[in-house]
């Protein structure tokens, strides 16, 4: 029997229907003598053949399904890497933290897959930052990240090694790259999760994401599929500590040729202008909301901004006003920050603001509601005009330096 095995067929109900080899996408049940056979080196455990089973025949119960947990183990974890850093992206290392807590739970190692060209030094970094086992796709041609060969080769990875769990950034190319991976290996991908936790009871991954606007929290298992697939948004999870002393395995698995054939074009790559806002990395973030009035008020946040050293940030109801640009916006639709000072000026606190920058290490507030929700998240809460307290704290910043 194979490690893998946890989808069977109760040869004794089996009526020969042919209904589960049509539905398999892997080709990996055939007939004999009138009954289905499962495959397993084939089968990806996509689950495809249990719910076509009119008699019932072909399963997948909890005993098993608890089995395959410990064969096919691990949490993978699809690290990008950041070019002009040379380092792992922000959001690579905060997911593989946040695998390790997965794969305790689980009793499974921690994967990292790293796709490109050279990537020795990321490799260690991905041990360092926790993954017991680092694959390293390595070709000169996934060099510059390309939709089609990295889905074809990861997807290939996927089926035969079996991961558990496959997570991934809600960024630019994790956007691209695993719903692309879902489709090939047949499961399911929850995006943009805001928290991903194990069922103490099941087993399965717990993914929660805002749904209907952001007004609910909805919490979404992937039973018969597998891997069970999601994304996290860079700098909703917190990013732990590298251990230097900590070393992952290293699995080359070079990608085979016909892996390499892709119908996109390589054209340039331009790193980030030194002006643009990058909101990610800011330490200090003074956020301007509706409640500065004004394209004038907007300007008086962003000199505190400037006096504290930190980045503009800015509420949706600013940019839809066209006050500021979007690059600056925080929250469900910006981008989520967590740095160690957010400055909120005028921002009401409206649930799809809040789940960009809860996160933050101390949040000040300033608005002249005293029943405002953004103090409730609050650890300092100025409570009147604008017009009034930035310029005071301009005064006092200035008057320090
Ligand atoms: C699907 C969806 C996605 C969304 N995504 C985002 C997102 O990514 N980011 C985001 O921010 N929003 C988002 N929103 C919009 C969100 O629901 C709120 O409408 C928005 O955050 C409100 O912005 P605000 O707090 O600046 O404005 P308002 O809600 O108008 O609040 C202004 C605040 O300023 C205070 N105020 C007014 N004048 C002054 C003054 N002179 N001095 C001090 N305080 C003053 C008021 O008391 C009030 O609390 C989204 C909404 C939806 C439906």
């Amino acid at each position: 029997m194979s490690e893998s095995r946890q989808i069977e067929v109760l040869q004794d109900k089996c009526v020969g229907c042919k209904l589960c080899v049509k539905a398999c996408p892997f080709g990996a049940i055939s007939m004999c003598e009138r009954k289905a056979v499962i495959d397993y080196d084939k089968c990806t455990l996509c689950g495809s053949c249990v719910p076509v089973c009119k008699s019932e025949a072909v399963r997948q119960s909890a005993a098993t399904a608890a089995t395959k947990r410990q064969a096919t183990g691990e949490v993978w974890v699809f690290c990008e890497i950041d070019p002009e850093a040379g380092r792992l992206a922000g959001v690579s290392v905060e997911l593989l933290g946040l695998a390790q807590e997965l794969a305790a739970a689980l009793n499974v190692k921690v994967g990292a897959l790293l796709a490109g060209c050279d990537l020795a030094g990321y490799g260690r970094e991905a041990g360092a930052q926790g993954a017991d086992r680092v694959y390293l796709i390595e070709h000169p041609d996934l060099e510059h990240y390309d939709d089609e060969r990295y889905g074809t080769v990861i997807s290939r990875l996927v089926t035969e090694r079996k991961p558990e769990i496959l997570l991934g950034g809600a960024s630019a190319v994790g956007r691209a790259l695993l719903p692309r991976i879902a489709i090939k290996v047949h499961t399911g991908l929850t995006a943009d999760c805001t928290e991903l936790d194990i069922d103490p009871t099941t087993g399965l991954l717990r993914q929660t994401r805002p749904a209907f606007g952001g007004n609910i929290l909805a919490t979404i298992t992937c039973e018969n599929h597998r891997p069970q697939m999601a994304t996290v948004r860079p700098g909703v999870l917190r990013r732990k500590p590298a251990d230097p002393a900590r070393t992952g395995e290293i699995i080359a698995c070079p990608p085979r040729a016909e892996e390499l054939r892709s119908s996109l074009e390589w054209l340039d790559f331009r790193p980030r202008g030194k002006g643009d806002v990058d909101l990610r990395e800011a330490e200090i973030i003074v956020a301007v909301g509706y409640g500065a009035g004004s394209p004038d008020g907007v300007r008086l946040v962003a000199e505190l901004a400037q006096a504290l050293g930190g980045a503009l940030g800015a509420s949706r109801s600013v940019v839809d006003a066209g006050w500021i640009e979007y690059p600056h916006q925080v929250g469900q639709t910006g981008t989520t920050v967590q740095p160690k000072l957010y400055v909120a000026c005028g921002i009401s606190g409206a649930i799809q603001h809040i789940v960009g920058m809860q996160n933050s290490e101390t949040i000040v507030a300033i608005n002249r509601d005293p029943d405002a929700p953004i103090f409730q998240y609050a650890d300092y809460a100025l409570v009147g005009d604008i017009a009034d307290i930035v310029p005071e704290l301009l005064r006092q910043i200035e008057g320090k330096s």
